[in-house]
């Protein structure tokens, strides 16, 4: 008999039957009241959760539409942006504002590694950049930012939009847009919010709208803010059809995050990440991204030596836990393991003695129980 199958890759994560169950749903008109109103509460709590007296835009679109709104809302042709990239997702927002004819200068860090702030800070110095943005955990190399830090810099640069990929980050990471001054905060349903892949979420400050105020008529349509803001303040009113019933889905995903409570929330995820990395460096992995700036939803774990990745990533998904493999210069060298969202004790357990199970069947040396004790011991 097969094991069920664990999909813990970075997204999409495990989708709990009582969020399954909203996209199941009977669709209705979006005009229909009580839909108007389920979609009001959303806005209402995300903005709520997020703490910022600025806007909140859930449209269709994946995670990459959230890049684009953050950057063609806030910066026009010939303005000049800062990147800060700590992988692959940070290098999306080069590749997204060279079509855009932006002046744009990167700070990049190795793989692993992070850019330090006063390096940052430097940078902002030399030049009037009217947007900075940063990936908050770069899925690519498991690397978290510190949001904090570099928002206490960008905050004293009036000019400069703080923007903030958390496409792997929100609802796992800690993420308070007005206290951080973040400017943009922008994710998906499909990571941390543990709703299936469809919609892109925005939190836009104050000084992020005024900016787009600014900018008068701007070249997008389906991402320009100011088609879509009437509709986040009334979606009785119609601009493009929302996706119902993934609104629910999300709805029911932020009834979860409240009745845990977001806060512990972070705590949990925070915790189960220190629990999950010293298990998988217990079995002879070690993790890519530097200590002190580990991510809380993903880890990135290299091999080591001995252990072909693709071998490997075949057994433990014949076994029933699905990762995914490395990108870019790692593709090969290391397996990138998802724990966020609405994942469990039970989860971790079965992911960690499923990892035992393939290495011993890939015929590297193992002791059966030993990351499994290193788990149990950190969680308990
Ligand atoms: N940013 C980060 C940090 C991501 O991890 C991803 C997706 N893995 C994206 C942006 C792009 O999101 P999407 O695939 O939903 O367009």
């Amino acid at each position: 008999m097969k094991n069920k199958k664990l999909v813990m890759i970075p997204g999409p994560t495990p989708v709990l039957r009582s969020i399954q169950d909203q996209m199941g749903r009977e669709t209705v008109a979006f005009k229909d009241p009580d839909f108007v109103n389920d979609f009001k509460s959303v806005v209402k709590d995300l903005k709520e959760l997020w703490k910022t007296s600025g806007e909140v835009f859930v449209i269709a679109g994946s995670g990459t539409l959230g890049m684009e709104m953050a950057v063609c809302n806030t910066v026009q042709k010939g303005d000049s942006i800062l990147i800060i990239s700590h992988g692959y997702f940070g290098d999306r927002f080069t590749e997204l504002c060279e079509r855009k004819g932006l002046d744009i200068d990167v700070i990049s860090s190795e793989w692993g590694k992070v850019v330090p702030v006063e390096d940052i800070k430097a940078k902002l110095e030399s030049k009037n950049y009217k947007a900075v943005t940063v990936t908050h955990v770069d899925t690519a190399t498991g690397v978290m930012a510190d949001i904090e830090a570099i928002g206490d810099v960008v905050k004293d640069f009036e000019d400069t939009m703080f923007i903030v990929d958390g496409v792997c980050a929100t609802a796992a990471a800690k993420e308070y847009v007005d206290e951080m001054h973040i400017d943009i905060l922008l994710t998906g349903t499909q990571k941390a919010f543990g709703v299936a892949p469809g919609l892109t979420m925005l939190w836009a400050s104050e000084k992020a709208m005024a900016r787009r105020e600014s900018l008068g008529m701007i070249p997008e349509y389906y991402a320009d803010f100011n088609k879509w803001l009437p509709i986040m303040h009334d979606p009785m009113k119609y601009f493009g059809t929302p996706a119902v019933n993934l609104i629910w889905a999300l709805q029911e995903s932020i009834r979860i995050i409240k009745e845990e409570g977001i806060d512990n929330r972070y705590d949990r995820h925070e915790k189960n990440a220190n629990a999950m990395q010293k298990a998988v460096e217990a079995l002879g992995f070690s993790i890519l991204a530097e200590k002190g700036y580990r991510a809380v939803s993903l880890s990135n774990c290299l091999y080591p030596e001995g252990i072909n990745d693709a071998e490997f990533r075949q057994v433990l998904a014949d076994e029933g836990i699905v990762v995914a493999g490395g990108l870019g210069p790692y593709a090969g060298k290391l397996f990138r393991l998802g724990h966020m969202g609405n994942i469990d004790t039970h989860d971790m357990v079965s992911v960690i003695a499923t990892i035992e199970r393939a290495l011993y069947k890939v015929g590297y040396p193992v002791k059966f129980g030993t990351g499994v004790g290193v788990l149990l011991e950190n969680l308990m």
